[in-house]
């Protein structure tokens, strides 16, 4: 049974994509014969299959640092822009998901598939027992009551369980922290069309996930394939409360005073409008205490967000519904719920993974204060996710959904975010200041010589000035890193380039595995 508090379709942000949420879709899609799962995963296969359902086209990450009151510096390669690669061409290519097309096509598929669907529905108690949960609520004034055998809490920031079991915040002991102003737009011009004359990349700059870095913060501009754009400022503490200062009456005003700080952007922007009001949220951030427990667990939104900044919430939600999964398939059959040991599991696995999250984003934010330290510390999260998404196609293992996000529990890339945090605080001393061009280049060295053990994708090389394709001949030439042969990779590269079946995850389980029954009863069923 699926309850929702509003209706379908409806308006939401958490919109780009990237290599691993792909990679899990495709799991997803093949081991329990979801084909729209499978078909959703490639920007070719999405088109061909859904063209009705809006989507971008996402190549990759593009960066660039702007300055207050100067236009975007096209100092050729030498410019403060950076731009990687997620794919090698745009069939296979990421996208951004126009979440009203695409939640709503989700929810339609489990309607299709038997789900019993429920909108318009306000939760207002949940009663966890030793064997089964009930939960309270209204529909449409009516009150009700149902009894499962478990319950999924995937109202993201809405926090239905943490209410209901109080569950203490955890947020104290995090360290990103940021205010957002957002909307969508039409008639945002393109940046190869603002700043003429960039050297060629990758891609073209604008099919990404395009990030502005500014003294307040950054902002993420996502295109569509139709031209509408998500836009939205993330403002660290420390630059909304500059902008207070010289009095920003409301979102839209917010706005309109960060673009026109920033000529490029003011350009970029000067003939959009919003499709729907521009609105601002004072703090993104939020975090539990607990992720799971006898008879119910989180989705990863409802336990923790970040941040926007490299785009961890739809992989991490969807290596979730892996491990959720896997979890439901190796249940008693006495219980037909996950087992104690797998959500304990599945709750520690979480609360590391928030946590490595949150240090490599804070660790990006304080590297904002210059666009090297800021280029040196993303080739953490590139590494981390390259090597990733390379040793997973290559070498699929059932077991992969369960290896820790962001290069937790991996012993070179485990305890690297919390040492950049650490090493980046040296040089900005914790407000901005940008170090001198040594300590940049020292910190740029050591990260490089970090992700060594991991970097098959050519990262962090100066030769490449900031641009970095998906690289097939490094991969090659370092086999040794994903402990394999040369011979071996060779053979599984195809599964790497599209060329190749999709690597087979499969289970005796396959498409008939029960799902657990929700059964309902109280004087008003749904
Ligand atoms: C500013 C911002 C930008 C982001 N950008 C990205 C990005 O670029 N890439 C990325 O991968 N991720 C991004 N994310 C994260 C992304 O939004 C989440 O990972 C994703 O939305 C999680 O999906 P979900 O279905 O678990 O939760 P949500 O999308 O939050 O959905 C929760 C649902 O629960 C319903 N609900 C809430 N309370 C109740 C209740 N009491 N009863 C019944 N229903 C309820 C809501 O109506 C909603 O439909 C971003 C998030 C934010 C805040």
């Amino acid at each position: 049974m699926l309850l929702e508090r509003g209706t379908h379709p409806r308006f939401a942000i958490g919109e780009s994509s990237t290599p691993l949420a792909n990679l899990s879709l495709e799991h997803l899609g093949i081991r329990y014969g979801l084909a729209d799962c499978y078909n959703l995963a490639t920007h070719g296969r999405w088109l061909a299959h859904f063209p009705e359902i809006r989507r971008g086209l996402k190549r990759g990450f593009t960066y660039y640092r702007h300055h207050p009151d100067q236009p975007f510096a096209n100092r050729g390669l030498d410019s403060e822009r950076l731009l990687v690669a997620a794919s090698p061409h745009d069939s296979l290519s990421d996208t951004h998901w126009l979440r009203a097309d695409v939640d709503h096509h989700f929810v339609r598929e489990a309607i299709a598939v038997g789900v019993d669907y429920r909108d318009q529905v306000e939760l207002t108690g949940a009663d966890i027992a030793a064997d089964s949960v009930r939960v309270s609520g209204t529909r449409k004034g009516s009150a009700f009551e149902l009894s499962a055998n478990f319950v999924i809490d995937a109202s993201g920031p809405g926090g239905f369980l943490a209410r209901q079991l109080s569950i203490p915040s955890g947020l104290e002991q995090t360290e990103t922290r940021a205010a957002i102003v957002f909307s969508h737009f039409d008639g945002v011009r393109l940046m190869k069309d603002v700043v003429p004359g960039m050297p060629a990349g990758p891609y073209p700059d604008d099919w990404a996930a395009v990030h502005h870095v500014i003294d307040e913060g950054w902002m993420y501009s996502l295109r569509f394939d139709d031209g509408v754009t998500s836009a939205g400022f993330q403002l660290t503490p420390r630059g909304a409360a500059a902008l207070n200062s010289s009095g920003a009456a409301d979102p839209a005003s917010l706005w309109r005073q960060l673009i026109q700080r920033y000529p490029t952007l003011a350009s970029a922007f000067a003939e959009a409008t919003p499709l729907i009001p521009i609105a601002f949220r004072p703090l993104i951030q939020h975090r539990l205490t607990r992720a799971a427990g006898e008879r119910w667990a989180m989705m990863p939104h409802a336990y923790a967000f970040v941040d926007p900044l490299f785009s961890t919430g739809i992989a991490w939600g969807l290596r979730a519904v892996e491990r959720l999964a896997l979890a439901f398939e190796s249940a008693a059959p006495s219980r037909r719920v996950p087992d104690p040991d797998a959500l304990t599991r599945y709750d520690t696995a979480l609360a590391a993974e928030a946590d490595q999250i949150d240090r490599v984003v804070a660790g990006a934010y304080e590297a904002m204060a210059h666009f090297d330290l800021f280029a040196a510390q993303a080739m953490l999260y590139f590494a981390a996710v390259s090597f990733a998404e390379a040793s997973q196609r290559l070498a699929p293992k059932e077991s992969a959904a369960w290896n820790g996000f962001l290069g937790v529990g991996d012993p070179v890339l485990g305890p690297l975010p919390g040492e950049t945090l650490r090493r980046l605080r040296q040089i900005t001393q914790r407000r901005g200041e940008v170090g001198t061009a040594e300590e940049r280049r020292g910190f740029a060295e050591w990260i490089s010589q970090a992700i060594a053990p991991r970097n098959i994708a050519g990262l962090a090389d100066l030769a490449r000035r900031n641009l970095y394709p998906v690289d097939f001949d490094v991969l090659i030439e370092r086999h040794a890193l994903l402990g394999m042969s040369r011979d071996q990779l060779l053979e599984g590269l195809p599964a790497l380039r599209g060329m190749g079946p999709p690597a087979q995850i499969t289970s005796s389980r396959q498409r008939d595995f029960p799902l657990p029954s929700a059964e309902l009863f109280g004087s008003d069923r749904l």
